[in-house]
């Protein structure tokens, strides 16, 4: 015996109701009947010219091979893990195989673990596919499911049996996912097609599979200019923070510099007085012309842009310098702090950024943060 779903096969959780047998195992996605055949649910087709796409800046060298080499293997049928860091642009490495795909008028799905990535990802990828519908689904958001691209949590991959030609999991050893085996059961039988998995840790099964030839790995060891991630400075004052700022941003006048604060009224309060002594302006997720403000800061090559975690994934500016104000603040977390200080240095010709953590008082979150950026360049990085 063997649930259809969530391929259990452990005798102790099939119990028998008075409808027959059934999985107690992935009882939480509700009956899965160990006698009916599970029906593929059936999805709408893909639209025209859906595989269209433009990325925001262009692929190195490095990961245009890893690009190429990963969608040939998808087209030849084989699962593909990618083995790489944070940084090194995971999701530009999958969309020339999304794009592929979606021309054969194959369905896609980039599952995730965590709710909030779902969200910014569909965000992303509608830019990298203007004229695909790209769809997230996840906690708040199931009342529609269909699109020519899903973007979902792992966990809602029940929804989806024998639905995905391809099926790309990101951080598949991440929590909740970790040795979770109902998830990956529902993962396994949500897919018809292949698998691509992302990870910078794959586990042990995952490298067994690689051994056995069943999982081809390919490796990209490094940001694409192979430089550590920008350790943050932090300085702590509880009364000189504006002045502080001010030294900080005539040091670094002749960069792009990003200042991320932790309101939308405080950007504008920020804005109010900067805007007397620096040409600058600030972008919310309030401000409507978010794009042309960012173009305009890019463009500026040593501006100033007062902006709230809104901007804090994404968004690539040349030698950009970093501050968070007020670092401290409830309203950051490890993730997102982590994330600001790795806009800095991400393009070649400027791959060393200066990044600054301005706090009123000390946090073990930020210290925390500081830890695990020193962490990640001692085990990942080649450091010179
Ligand atoms: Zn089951």
């Amino acid at each position: 015996m063997q649930c259809k779903r969530c391929l259990n096969t452990d005798k102790q959780y099939f119990y028998k109701g008075s409808n027959g047998w059934y999985c107690r195992k992935c009882i939480s996605f509700g009956r899965a009947m160990l006698a009916e055949d599970m029906t593929p649910v059936s999805l709408q087709p893909i639209h025209e010219e859906s595989e269209e796409y433009r990325l925001q800046y262009p692929l190195t060298d490095a990961q245009k091979e890893m690009t190429e080499k990963c969608a040939s293997l998808i087209q030849n049928r084989q699962d593909v893990l990618l083995n790489c860091v944070c940084g090194a642009g995971k999701t530009e490495l999958v969309t020339l195989s999304i794009s592929q795909m979606l021309k054969e008028k194959k369905k896609v799905c980039f599952a995730i673990p965590r709710r909030q990535v779902v969200l910014e990802l569909r965000e992303r990828l509608s830019r990298y596919f203007p004229k695909a519908k790209v769809t997230g689904v996840c906690g708040g958001y199931t009342s529609q499911t269909d699109g020519d691209l899903i973007i979902c949590t792992t966990h809602q991959l029940y929804r989806y049996y024998q639905a995905f030609d391809l099926l790309i999991l990101d951080e598949p050893d991440a929590f909740p996912f970790r040795g979770n085996d109902v998830l990956h059961g529902i993962a396994k039988t949500s897919c018809k097609g292949n698998l691509i998995y992302l990870t910078a840790t794959p586990d042990e099964e995952m490298m067994k599979r690689v051994k056995e030839g069943t999982l081809i790995m390919l490796e990209l060891k490094e940001r694409p200019h192979g430089k550590p991630l920008p350790v943050p400075q932090v300085i702590i004052s509880s009364v000189l923070m504006l002045p502080l700022l001010c030294v900080w941003l005539n040091e670094h006048q002749k960069h792009p510099r990003m200042v991320f604060v932790p309101s939308v009224n405080m950007a504008e309060k920020l804005y109010m007085v900067l805007h007397l002594f620096y040409e600058c302006d600030y972008c919310t997720s309030k401000s409507e012309d978010r794009d042309k403000k960012t173009e305009h800061f890019r463009n500026a090559k040593n501006g100033i842009l007062i902006c709230t975690t809104v901007m804090e994934r994404g968004v690539t500016i040349p030698g950009v310098d970093i501050c968070v104000y007020q670092a401290e603040h409830a309203v950051f977390d490890k993730a997102g702090l982590i994330q600001m200080a790795g806009r800095a240095g991400r393009t070649f010709q400027y791959p060393q950024g200066d990044v600054l953590f301005l706090c009123k008082e000390r946090s073990s979150l930020v210290e925390t943060c500081i830890r695990e950026i020193k962490k990640a360049n001692e085990s990942v990085y080649f450091v010179q």
